[in-house]
């Protein structure tokens, strides 16, 4: 590994860090090892790697030669010490909580998440005595008025859609620090220009499922550690890192692996959650994201492009009366964009259709290039209507807290040819604008 190329550079990192070709055959690409299980070279080494004297391969539920590859490439490219790949994006939100939280202690969230995360805060992790207590994102201090002792993760996505207004990362991530409190950042909607750990996030968290895979094949998610977060300094806020683990032989983590570098909370979450949880990546899906990245950094770039010249189009376009997109926010939004996004504002863009629903419906239905699916993050364009769709599970009033309007649609920009993109958008708000003049 030693006489491998370094780069601070995304677009050779993705192609070169943590592997070099198969030990075993010299394969290039990196093989799939689609293997449950790995022989043990001795008694004595088996009991080694069990005891975590010794990092290695035992068991495909919680390691696979095929995922490491795919997770050291996304530590590289975050600037983080270790990664975890999981079976979604959602096991890595209820893992990243779970590995810090227990029932009787809370978390502080920005409002502004996928509604998937929502349900799980407000409901699923609620059952299980995780209290979540959400707070405006555009106010940071609110942040530190909800905390109290039992608080032990800030949590917030940095492109939150459909507002689509930039986390405050290095404000939230001071308070937090100030408590010995980590932020954790879902970073699903702006991998490459977003790089959290250099404004003070502790955790990343990604949907693989979207750019990361890039190809809408599989479903998957990552947990990244920055490994700047100094958990043994806050042992009373930090108990599951910071007491004995009556599943592990009373290890500590904050010591346990400390000769292994800062990973107590990657490893927890490894040896531990995934263990006992069970939501593992599959090999075969760790070599699809693996091709993704790759291209990432190039999908990227396109993503931005074509995202840019969607909203400046749509701005211009009749019977829309709002255009979501960072680069078209003003004041502290636009600031804040502009602190935290480098490259590009992302591909995600939204609009409100002055018709409301019916029109979001008509228009939704016209669509003939962009796909109409609940995904984001794909190479080809999608669209969605929210309301009744991702956000639908959401009360009434949720939804609006989320940002959710009736006639609200959301685009996902694909790496399509531009013309081509803003063609089909220009028939379908033509059928649009019919169904608003049949409502009216
Ligand atoms: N986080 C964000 C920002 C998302 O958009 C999504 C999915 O849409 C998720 C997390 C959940 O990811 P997955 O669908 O891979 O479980």
């Amino acid at each position: 590994m030693s006489n491998q190329p370094q780069s601070k550079h995304p677009e050779t990192i993705l192609l070169h860090a943590g592997y070099r070709a198969d030990p075993a055959t010299g394969a290039v690409a990196v093989p799939i090892y689609q293997t449950t299980s790995y022989q043990f070279e001795s008694a004595e080494h088996a009991a080694d790697l069990f005891a975590l004297r010794k990092l290695g391969n035992i068991y495909t539920r919680i390691m696979n030669p095929t995922t490491d590859v795919l997770e050291k490439r996304v530590a590289a490219l975050d600037g983080g010490v270790a990664a975890l790949a999981l079976g979604s994006g959602q096991a890595a939100s209820a893992f990243a909580i779970q590995n810090l939280a227990a029932a009787g202690d809370n978390i502080v969230s920005s409002t502004d998440l996928y509604g998937g995360t929502w349900n799980l805060f407000a409901n699923t992790l609620k059952l299980q005595g995780i209290e979540t207590r959400f707070v405006d994102p555009q106010d940071p201090e609110a942040f530190r008025r909800a905390t109290d002792h039992k608080t032990r993760a800030y949590y917030a996505e940095t492109l939150p859609n459909p507002k689509l207004k930039v986390f405050p990362i290095a404000e939230v991530a001071r308070i937090g620090r100030g408590f010995g409190i980590p932020l954790i950042m879902d970073n699903t909607a702006a991998p490459i220009i977003c790089r959290p750990f250099a404004h003070g996030a502790a955790v990343n968290v990604y949907s693989t499922t979207k750019y990361i895979g890039g190809h809408g094949t599989s479903i998957g998610g990552m947990i990244v550690d920055g490994g700047n977060f100094d958990w043994a300094a806050h042992k009373e806020r930090q108990p599951l890192l910071n007491t004995p683990d009556p599943s592990y032989h009373g290890a500590v983590w904050s010591e346990a692996v400390k000769p292994l570098g800062p990973i107590a909370y990657i490893i927890r979450a490894r040896v531990v959650l995934l263990r006992d949880l069970g939501a593992s990546m599959s090999p075969l899906s760790a070599f699809q994201f693996i091709q993704g990245l790759e291209t990432l950094p190039l999908r990227m770039e396109r993503h931005c492009a074509n995202g840019q010249a969607v909203a400046q189009f749509l701005v211009k376009q009749p019977g829309i009366s709002n255009v979501i997109y960072p680069s078209l926010q003003t004041g502290e939004a636009k600031r804040r964009a502009d602190a935290y996004l480098k490259g590009g504002y992302g591909s995600l863009v939204g609009f409100e259709l002055a018709g409301g629903r019916e029109a979001g419906r008509r228009f939704i239905d016209a669509l003939r290039l962009f796909y109409h699916v609940a995904n984001i993050g794909d190479a080809r364009s999608l669209a969605i209507h929210p309301a009744t769709t991702t956000h639908s599970q959401l009360s009434p009033e949720e939804q609006l807290a989320t940002g959710v309007s009736d006639g609200y649609v959301r685009l996902s920009i694909g790496i399509e040819h531009i013309e081509d993109i803003l063609a089909d958008l220009t028939q379908a708000l033509a059928a649009a604008g019919t169904a608003r003049r049949a409502a009216e």
